[in-house]
């Protein structure tokens, strides 16, 4: 068989910038250790390239949404350290967890029962303080089949952990009235922003996500976590337009003057949604501002900044998430989780 030639578009993880947002937000949490969000794909980065970079950087702790993605992760790292948010519904989930060895978050009383029914085992526990999604209600904690689990670390998630709200601080004390009530090994409640509320919400264990893969939600957090995603695609053709031609979908743009024009082939098929619509792509620290509507697989670009650019040549998109948020107006998380499956 002939090898399928690369994609013309990719995503450059930088490894090193994953590693060290962990250590940042490790060093951040105090005497708690980090553990790292690693549900859908990375956050659309990529288990297969993250997971081994963040366990290698001293990870112990990955936190999954779905049963489903539970074998991209352990792959790389022991079945006990990997916790599934959303817990068991139903019998074969219980039965899959107890045969791998990896621990559900049970998040309601019908799933302890659920748990305690199927044989039981070490599990962990979701105290809903507020966000009102997944998680036992605190008058719940002293329920006889939450009394019945083996709780190895008691959690709760921050609703508002990126803005400077009251619901923080209830969250907080609501945590902690819990914790004499239910035994268990270990407490955690912070995510990425919670982790820059202050060495109060650390407890033993952080769960960052966004912040790792260079989502900055909060001041504190602006100096110390860098980027990690550049999406970069090659120029399929360069052409030459007149004055007065037009530019894609609706001949939203017209040149003013005779121009060099370029295509890339990436679109919002790809995550590049058409709210990236007047931003730039970058060659080097030159800007190629974005022609027209940006369409499903291809972006026209204005190369006369960079006239030497020619077909088969790579440019970037700026994808500092903040920024890119501010240029968007679609959240980090989702820039993040948008991103498709045909970049190399
Ligand atoms: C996704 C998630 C996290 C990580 O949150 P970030 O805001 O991405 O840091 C932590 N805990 C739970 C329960 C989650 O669902």
């Amino acid at each position: 068989m002939t090898d399928l030639p690369p994609p013309t578009l990719r995503l450059r993880i930088d490894s090193g910038a994953l590693a060290s947002n962990w250590r940042a937000l490790h060093t951040l949490s105090g005497k708690a250790r980090a553990g790292a969000a690693v549900k859908a794909d990375c956050y659309g980065l990529g288990g297969d390239r993250c997971v081994p970079v963040l366990r290698d950087a001293g990870c112990r702790d990955f936190f999954v949404a779905h049963w489903s993605e539970v074998p991209a992760v352990l792959a790389h790292v022991p079945a006990d350290r990997i916790a599934v948010l959303h817990g068991p519904l139903t019998a074969d989930e219980v039965g899959y967890a107890r045969a791998t060895g990896v621990r559900p978050v049970i998040d309601s009383l019908r799933q302890a029962k659920l748990w305690n029914e199927g044989g039981g085992g070490p599990c962990h526990l979701m105290i809903d303080t507020g966000i009102n999604r997944l998680g036992i209600a605190p008058a719940e904690a002293s329920d006889p089949a939450i009394q019945a689990l083996d709780v190895d670390v008691v959690m709760s998630h921050l609703a508002c952990a990126d803005e400077d709200s009251a619901m923080n601080a209830r969250q907080l004390n609501a945590f902690r009235a819990c914790l004499p009530i239910v035994s268990h090994e270990e407490a955690s409640l912070a995510n990425s922003a919670g982790i820059a509320l202050g060495s109060d919400y650390g407890f033993d264990l952080t769960r960052p996500g966004l912040s790792l893969y260079g989502g900055i939600q909060r001041a504190e957090l602006e100096d110390k976590i860098g980027q990690v995603v550049h999406p970069q695609a090659a120029l399929i053709q360069t052409r030459e337009i007149d004055a007065g031609e037009t530019v894609g979908y609706n001949a939203t743009f017209t040149a003013r003057q005779r121009m060099r024009v370029g295509v890339v082939s990436l679109g919002y098929a790809d995550g590049i949604l058409r709210s990236w619509g007047g931003a730039h792509f970058i060659a080097g620290d030159r800007r190629l501002p974005i022609l027209g509507k940006v369409s499903m697989d291809m972006i026209v670009l204005d190369l006369s900044e960079a006239p030497e650019l020619t077909e088969g040549d790579w440019v970037e998109l700026p994808y500092h998430l903040p920024d890119a948020a501010q240029q968007t107006a679609v959240s980090q998380y989702e820039l993040l989780t948008l991103l498709g499956n045909r970049f190399g």
